[in-house]
């Protein structure tokens, strides 16, 4: 078996070799490389000390913040390749991350501090596959396992835990019964773990092909790090839409949406205020009204726990807060869709909707999925024709206000957004005679 190691990292260990060092392709891209995928990127372990590395790449730019760690990127003409010395982790503090690192001259013992069989293979082009745990043999069986006692190394470090379901989701492994127990035992010290870690972690689990079965398989997990999701489990919809129960239908949701981080993390979420707001109707039906706001109010303050940028905490809380819109939607509708949201949301939002849809009782989802297809058909249709949808389309602007007489301030914009509700509410035409006209009634100008 030959892994086929890009050039620009054979040429970044043939120069630590010919110091005198070792260099091995370590961890991600050898599990990967034998699951014939792409590596997302190629780590190199040696035994050379930080200070030595960077001498042996004195012409390269070098990226050092990870000096303390061991860790040097090496610039080189096909990206940065990340070096680092042999580790033995010192003593754990707060289950996280090691007080501190002490540097080790064999390979072996730098394999024995990772956390995951298949991720504590090195490959050598001249020596061949280092795997002492049976990584290659987990590979094969598709097989989770902690290097060691899996209870010892999860309160080490208790991000481990989110691991093992992140590779969960994204190669379709089953957890090593010893894991799983291990994994429940030391689950409340996730709560040690800092939130930017647990949403990168769980981002990932999320994204991959395999995320919907591994949170129906591991709830109690993810409800650890999630409590708001708590009570979705068991929580019943009581209705012929629904299927499932809000949990079930949510995971099958996630598993509906394509495989990027908004849609997937809005999927998660959509549902998860509905059993706060459950409520039996004389017909013997669950409703669930006002569910998606507060869906997207849990949601902002679970996003802001897990330090999310501004960014995405706003794409999806929107998704969220919109994802109940009724069917169908009218052209209306679609426009101020499309201003709230841009074309990408917009987009989503129909995909989120779909989602959610194909996780509803299967006889009753046929004509919603139509509809679906109508109101994006009608999106596309008023991109093309270039409607008016923002401040930016319209035919008047702020200078020409001021021509008309209306004072410099604040109520300029309030006249002028004004104007853009009323074109997308189809109640005024996107002419600048039209708009001027109204400009001077809501400003109280005379029109001469
Ligand atoms: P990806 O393809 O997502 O980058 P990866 O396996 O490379 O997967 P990284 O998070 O980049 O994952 O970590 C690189 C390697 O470092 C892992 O393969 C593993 O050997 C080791 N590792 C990372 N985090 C831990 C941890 N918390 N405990 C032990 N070993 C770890
Ligand atoms: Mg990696």
């Amino acid at each position: 078996m030959t892994i086929p190691i890009p050039s620009h990292v054979r040429q970044v260990m043939a120069r630590l070799e010919a110091a005198g060092y070792q260099a091995w392709c370590v961890g991600g891209c050898v599990r990967d490389c034998l699951l014939g995928r792409p590596p997302a990127d190629w780590d190199v372990a040696t035994s050379a000390l930080p200070q030595e590395t960077a001498a042996c790449f004195g012409d390269r730019t070098l990226a050092r913040a990870g000096m303390d760690y061991g860790t040097i990127g090496v610039g080189t003409e096909a990206g940065v390749v990340e070096v680092t010395t042999y580790r033995v982790d010192g003593a754990y503090s707060g289950h996280r991350r090691p007080e501190q690192v002490a540097f080790a001259r064999c390979l072996e013992e730098d394999l024995a501090r990772r956390d995951f069989t298949i991720n504590a293979m090195a490959y050598h082009p001249e020596r061949g596959l280092a795997d002492r745990f049976g990584g290659q043999r987990d590979l094969k069986a598709g097989l989770l396992r902690c290097v060691g006692d899996p209870a010892r190394r999860f309160d080490e470090d208790a991000l481990r835990i989110l691991r093992a379901l992140r590779f969960g989701a994204a190669l379709g492994f089953a957890l090593d019964p010893a894991a799983v127990q291990a994994a429940q035992e030391a689950r409340g010290l996730l709560g040690g773990v800092s939130g930017q870690r647990v949403q990168e972690e769980l981002t990932k689990l999320l994204c991959g092909p395999f995320a919907g079965r591994t949170l129906a398989d591991y709830p109690s997990l993810v409800f650890t790090t999630l409590p708001e999701l708590a009570p979705l489990a068991g929580c019943a919809q009581e209705s012929p839409y629904h299927c499932f129960d809000c949990w079930g239908h949510t995971v099958h949701a996630v598993d509906g949406v394509p495989q990027e981080p908004v849609l997937r993390w809005a999927a998660l979420l959509h549902d998860c205020g509905k059993p706060s707001v459950k409520s039996m109707g004389p017909d013997g039906r669950a409703h669930f009204y006002g569910h998606p706001k507060i869906s997207g109010q849990i949601a902002r303050t679970l996003m802001e726990r897990l330090c999310f940028s501004n960014q995405r905490k706003a794409a999806v809380s929107a998704l969220v807060e919109r994802h109940g819109e009724p069917l169908p939607m009218p052209e209306k509708r679609v426009k101020r869709l499309l201003a709230a949201l841009g074309e990408e949301g917009f987009g989503r939002l129909l995909l989120l909707m779909r989602g959610d849809v194909l996780a509803q009782a299967p006889g009753l989802a046929q004509e919603r999925l139509g509809l679906l297809a109508q109101a994006e058909a009608l999106g596309g249709r008023l991109l093309r024709q270039g409607a008016c949808l923002t401040l930016r389309d319209l035919a008047v602007g702020g200078g020409d206000l001021l021509a008309l007489g209306l004072p410099q301030g604040p109520e300029l914009g309030a006249v002028l957004r004004r104007l853009l509700d009323e074109v997308l509410a189809g109640e005024l035409a996107n002419e600048r005679p039209v708009l001027l006209a109204r400009a001077g009634e809501i400003g109280g100008v005379p029109i001469g």
